[in-house]
This record gives C-alpha cells, sequence and structure tokens, in this order.
C-alpha cells in the first residue's frame, strides 16, 4: 500500500531521519515504538506529505511521489500525483486537529466534498453511518469543544475514514486522552484492525501494540533498530536498545 525507501530527513543540522525503509502490505497494522526524538512523528510527517523528504523514495502503489534522484536526493512528483497520492491515506493526530468552529458533521464531510468532490448526498450517508459505529450519535451537530478529548478523536477517526482511505496512519491517538477516554478510541482502532483496515499506529501503549499489531517497528536515534512480530518485538527484543526502552517504560 504504502513504501518509503532509505528516507532521510534533517532540520537545520540535525538529521531526524537517517535512512528509514518502511513497507506496509495491505491488511496490515504496523505499531511504531521508540523513546521520545527518535523521529516517529517526523517519519509520519513525511509519508503524509507535511514535510518533504531529503534523500530517499516514497510510494503509494503504482502512484511514486517521491524518487531518488541524483546521490539519492528526492525528486517529488507534481502537484496533481501528490493529490491524487493524498486521497489514500487519512492522518489522526494526537490533539485531533478538528476544524474548531466546524460542527461534527461538518468536520467529517468537508473534505470528501470538497476536495474529492464526491456527491454531498452519497458522503452525508456515509457520514451518519461513521458517526453511528464511532459511538456518536446525536454529537453531530455539535462543535468540538462541546466535546470530550475521546469525542473528538472518534470525530478525528470518522474524518479520515469518510475519504475511503487504503491507511490510516495514527500519531500517538490516545496520549492526549485519560485513561477511560483511551478506552474508546482504542476499541475503535482494534475494530478496524478486525475489518483489515491497513494502519500505521506510533503508540506508547504497549499492551495494545500487542494486541493489534501485525508488526512493532522500534525506532531510536532515526533508525529502525528492530522489527517483527509483535511478540517477538515487546517479549523478547533482540536489541540491547529495545530491551532497555521496554525496561524502561514497564
Ligand atoms: P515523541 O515520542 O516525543 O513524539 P518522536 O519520535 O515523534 O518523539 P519527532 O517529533 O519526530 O520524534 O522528533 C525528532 C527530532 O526532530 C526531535 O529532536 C525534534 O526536536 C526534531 N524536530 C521535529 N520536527 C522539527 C521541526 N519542524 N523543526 C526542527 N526540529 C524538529
Ligand atoms: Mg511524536
Amino acid at each position: 500500500v504504502v513504501s518509503i525507501k532509505s528516507a532521510r530527513k534533517s532540520f537545520g543540522a540535525v538529521e531526524v531521519l537517517r535512512g528509514i525503509s518502511l513497507e506496509v502490505a495491505c491488511g496490515e497494522v504496523v505499531a511504531v515504538i521508540g523513546p521520545s526524538g527518535g523521529g516517529k512523528s517526523t517519519l509520519l510527517r513525511c509519508m503524509t506529505l507535511l514535510e518533504t523528504l531529503d534523500a530517499g523514495g516514497l510510494s503509494y502503489g503504482e502512484v511514486d511521489v517521491a524518487v531518488p534522484g541524483e546521490g539519492g536526493t528526492s525528486v517529488y512528483a507534481k502537484g496533481d500525483v501528490l493529490k491524487r497520492a493524498r486521497g489514500r491515506f487519512g492522518l489522526v493526530f494526537q490533539n485531533y486537529n478538528l476544524f474548531p468552529h466546524f460542527t461534527v458533521m461538518r468536520n467529517i464531510v468537508d473534505a470528501p466534498i470538497r476536495v474529492q468532490r464526491r456527491d454531498r448526498a452519497e458522503v452525508e450517508r456515509r457520514a451518519w453511518e461513521l458517526i453511528e459505529r464511532m459511538g456518536l450519535a446525536g454529537c453531530e451537530d455539535k462543535v468540538p469543544c462541546q466535546l470530550s478529548g475521546g469525542q473528538q478523536q472518534r470525530v478525528a477517526i470518522a474524518r479520515a475514514l469518510a475519504m475511503d482511505p487504503e491507511v490510516i496512519f495514527f500519531d500517538e491517538p490516545t496520549s492526549a486522552l485519560d485513561p477511560e477516554l483511551t478506552a474508546g478510541v482504542l476499541r475503535v482502532i482494534r475494530g478496524l484492525a478486525a475489518e483489515d483496515m491497513t494502519m500505521v499506529v506510533v503508540t506508547h501503549e504497549m499492551d495494545f501494540a500487542r494486541e493489534v499489531a501485525d508488526r512493532v517497528v522500534f525506532m531510536d536515534g532515526g533508525v529502525i533498530v528492530e522489527e517483527g512480530p509483535a511478540e517477538q518485538v515487546l517479549d523478547n527484543p533482540r536489541e540491547g536498545r529495545t530491551r532497555a526502552f521496554l525496561a524502561r517504560i514497564e
């Protein structure tokens, strides 16, 4: 579904991604874990075109977003290609990032109607389904500040799903939430995993990662230190750095 190859990214003199390659297959759930500052969010931001790579390649299916040019320097595709790639993924942030002055309904339907130019009636029908499914019935006319953090995050997930993405990226979707609100959001993500939604989830919830992830990727210092099946990386890590990290957060 998505593939990033030999990705490098620096901010000023600091190299934050130092040659990362990651391929996510259809239906796969990948959990990305690792210490603060390791480059997890930067990786997601590069994969979702919020940042551009300095070097390496990125593609969505047959759509090449960036290819390594001379010396590996990334050469990005033109606007219409980027637009096509943007239609293939959804993104859910730690802090929801909803439009504060839009209702729940409008937050969900705005991009499918305006950006994807889909039929309003069809998009709204789908939005009602998603509202129901996310446990948000009765909230459709509220604005984000009238909702709990957990509800806002479920709106953000509904908004991502309304685009019919092939893959959804989550960057610490529950780290701003209280434990009781976290449970509701994790339940929703678990449900998506059960339906074989392709997902990349940056998380500090190790129990959750163990349960839903087909593969766990441990990132530290801008590289993938270790990756493999959840049980192997979380319960039987090969690398000292992974063991040290897991011991620290337990
Ligand atoms: P956390 O677990 O705390 O979210 P992370 O693994 O997501 O950490 P990143 O947010 O990707 O880490 O940050 C990696 C490094 O890149 C950090 O040192 C950070 O200060 C730096 N960084 C990230 N974004 C920028 C930016 N826009 N400008 C300058 N430096 C940045
Ligand atoms: Mg981060």
